[in-house]
């Protein structure tokens, strides 16, 4: 059976449908909602199939990090990227100021500097490329010095920016993954969602039970397009990323773009706008096809200044975060240019 499929017989329905119900009648696999339902566990299927592991869906990316920020227990260290996803960044530092857990931030492109972080620590959050600053995390020699530890933390990998596509930590070595399903995964701009991943059957029914006790369940219609949306992932991703790359030479050689920040892979570009924040919010307002917005991994391409926000100081002002949609790379480069020249 294909992972995520209903079953193939003759007459049985090819997309599992979504299950809309909190119940289900005594004696069988579920018996309510807040425990599971059989649409979660068709995107589950296939998610963990593809990062080659145990998937556990959330009802958001944040709720799927909450789950393995709870991993660290009481008054554990949690160590995270300095500059990665300000959402972690908050929710650890606000879990700090009650006294819940430490946190220890580091820069993922400095090795030695994440492995003293992760002396002693409980949960190590990596994330590679870092949103929105591109940072790569060598993760081959993370997980290496990680189990030359006596009792090493768990690695976690935020691997929304990647896809399992692209990098699949746990074959790395890593103990969980985490994902906003809510971007490339699902991949439509429609609905928010997350997932852990993971292999050790005690840390998936850890990350399952945290589920249930907090309540930080999906609907089944979000389970439903998210499995939809992710039947699309190779090809979303194929046209996605052909296209960030001829953007991203474009911008380098613009001469209102003062640095390109982009992995070689993946689609997403983040560029800094020569004159800052000022010159950036222009950009920002003068695309046409592009839109404005938060948030990526959608059909439509998305850009925005990300230290416009609360607790990002570590991204320069002039940095536009762009996500790349499936519009034609001519099209999107025409809208560019003509934003950057409102910009300059
Ligand atoms: C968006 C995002 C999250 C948070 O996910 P939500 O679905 O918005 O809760 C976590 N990590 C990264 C890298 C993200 O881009």
């Amino acid at each position: 059976m294909v992972a995520g499929r209903a079953a193939a017989g003759p007459g049985d329905p090819i997309a599992v449908p979504p299950f809309l119900t909190s119940t289900f009648v005594a004696g069988g696999a579920i018996g309510y909602g807040r425990e599971s339902n059989p649409t979660w566990e068709a995107f589950e299927a296939a998610v963990g199939a593809l990062e080659g592991g145990t998937a556990v869906a959330f009802g958001s990316g944040m709720a799927a990090i909450a789950a393995v920020v709870g991993l660290a227990g009481g008054g554990g260290v949690v160590v995270a990227p300095h500059n990665g996803y300000t959402g972690t960044r908050k929710l650890l530092a606000a879990e700090a100021m009650a006294g819940r857990l430490t946190d220890r931030l580091v820069d993922v492109t400095d090795t030695a500097g994440v492995l003293k972080a992760a002396a002693g620590a409980a949960v190590v959050i990596i994330e590679s490329p870092t949103n929105p600053m591109m940072d790569l995390c060598d993760l081959d020699a993370v997980v290496a010095g990680l189990a030359s530890m006596s009792s090493p933390p768990l690695l976690c990998v935020d691997n929304t920016f990647a896809t399992p596509l692209l990098q699949r930590p746990l074959e790395l070595g890593a103990d969980l993954v985490v994902h906003s399903a809510t971007k490339m995964l699902a991949g439509h701009s429609d609905l928010v969602m997350g997932v852990v991943v993971a292999r050790q059957e005690s840390l998936v029914s850890q990350v399952r039970s945290h589920r249930t006790l907090h309540g930080a369940v999906p609907g089944p219609m979000e389970a439903f397009l998210a499995l939809r949306g992710l039947r699309t992932l190779p090809v979303r991703l194929e046209r996605a990323q052909a296209t960030a790359r001829v953007l991203a030479g474009h911008l380098a050689s613009h001469p209102s773009v003062e640095c390109v920040r982009y992995p070689g892979f993946g689609a997403m570009v983040s560029f800094d706008v020569v004159g800052g924040a000022a010159a950036a919010d222009l950009v920002c307002s003068s695309v046409r096809l592009a839109v404005h917005a938060t948030s990526l991994g959608g059909v439509e391409t998305l850009l925005e200044r990300r230290n416009k926000y609360e607790g990002e100081e570590t991204t320069p002002p002039g940095l536009i975060r762009l996500s790349v949609g499936l519009e034609h790379p001519d099209d999107l480069w025409a809208d560019l240019a003509q934003a950057l020249d409102h910009g300059s």
